[in-house]
């Protein structure tokens, strides 16, 4: 098998203009129909053998699914970054290589994190999470790092292909520091982007969910939880030193001692050689570990169809696993609004007059379709796989999120 790193790099090619599958799936109840029919159907004749799951559904989902819940989408339908053209995010080697890049990381992300902690799964995460307890979809792979799949299911087993903004990790001693605790950090240490987040807070720039209010307010938000402030004076600001390797400088790869320097608050200085915190994502240009890699394609290979939901699959990381799915003869449905990468491939070999039980394209925000979808599938009778048997079943799943995170420690 290839065992070539496995880098998150922004893809920024066209994307194509989506074909519906089925053709009357272009109507809300059309679109249910299909889905439905794809959710429950017998597993494909063209699947692989060996699969653990066969009649199970994995999803795969993106960026497209969070916007219900005011997070931004990195695409426009075409395909370009829609919100704010001269976003480009940082890169794994720039954020490593230079203090000055992350002192401007860090102060976008210090004001962004405010509306990113306060934003909450939406409608679709939940029903994500009945489709769960149905016993419909076994797993799912997401490439958000808001962390909304795993508060809305914590007991569906859930992999976060590209990792979590709700902790930072030590690029030296890779231990973890929450989020929260690190906020209050830069706060103490920046008490005057303090006062500034206060009053952006006050003058309710982050309260809207419209960009071209946040705009008129002066402020402009990115995918990641950024926000641009123009004119700002980034190199004034700092952040914490990783406390483990301050408390306990840590050895190089080469069997050299490092040197964790702060100042007098606990800042940390440029002539340190480790301690750096980075957020506990997947940057751009980062290679994905591979037990993360070889977990996602676990998942992929134990259901017997994929629903993809909310992402163009611009991403190589997923627009791969995708790939996956087709050549191990996995029907594949994709809800998304604009064009998927690649898609044309994905639903070539469709026979003629199916209803969505080989392969499902729609276009629907995921908010609007999956409840009803779910409230359907109540109709037609699945119910939650706890009533039949509840205390086995929870028992089960928590066992599978264990499962899950073995897999990952
Ligand atoms: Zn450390």
């Amino acid at each position: 098998m290839r065992k070539a790193p496995f880098i998150r790099i922004p893809y920024t090619g066209p994307l194509p203009t989506p074909e519906l599958y089925p053709r009357n799936a272009n109507s809300t109840p059309g679109a249910i129909a299909a889905l439905s029919k794809f959710l429950t159907a017998p597993p494909s004749p063209s699947l692989q053998n060996g699969v653990a799951d066969p009649q199970s559904t994995v999803v795969l989902s993106g960026a497209g699914i969070s916007v219900a819940s005011g997070l931004a989408d990195y695409r426009g339908t075409n395909g370009t970054y829609r919100q704010n053209k001269a976003y480009r995010p940082i890169y794994y080697h720039e954020f490593l290589a230079s203090h000055e890049a992350r002192k401007r990381y860090w102060a976008r992300s210090f004001l962004g994190w405010t509306n990113l902690h306060k934003a909450k799964p939406n409608a679709a995460h939940y029903a994500v999470k009945d489709l769960g307890e149905m016993g419909i979809v076994r797993s799912v792979v997401t490439q958000n790092v808001d962390s909304f799949h795993s508060i809305a299911h914590p007991n569906l087993p859930t992999l976060e292909l590209h990792g979590y903004l709700r902790a930072l990790v030590c690029v030296s001693c890779h231990n973890e520091l929450p989020r929260g605790v690190f906020q209050d950090s830069l706060a103490k240490l920046n008490p005057a982007w303090a006062a500034f987040l206060e009053e952006v807070i006050r003058s309710g720039a982050l309260d809207t969910e419209n960009p071209d209010e946040r705009r008129a307010k002066g402020m402009k938000t990115n995918p990641d939880g950024d926000v641009d402030l123009p004119g700002a004076p980034y190199t004034t600001f700092r952040y914490p030193a990783c406390p483990h390797c301050l408390a306990n400088p840590p050895i190089a790869g080469d069997g050299t001692q490092t040197r964790v320097e702060v100042d007098g608050e606990g800042a940390w200085s440029a002539t340190s050689t480790a301690g750096i915190l980075k957020p506990a994502v997947i940057m751009f240009g980062e290679s994905i570990p591979s037990k993360v890699k070889d977990t996602a394609e676990h998942a992929i290979d134990g259901s017997g169809r994929l629903l993809v939901l909310g992402t163009s699959l611009a991403t190589y990381s997923a627009w791969r696993l995708a790939k996956r799915a087709l050549e191990r003869g996995m029907p594949i449905g994709i809800l998304n609004l604009g064009g998927v990468r690649g898609e044309e491939a994905f639903f070539q070999k469709l026979p003629i007059g199916q209803t969505g039980e080989a392969g499902v394209r729609v276009e629907f925000p995921t908010d609007k379709i999956l409840p009803k979808l779910v409230d359907q599938l109540r109709q037609a009778g699945f119910a939650k796989v706890a009533d039949a048997g509840m205390a086995n079943a929870a028992d089960e799943q928590h066992a599978n999120s264990k499962i899950f995170k073995d897999m990952l420690s």
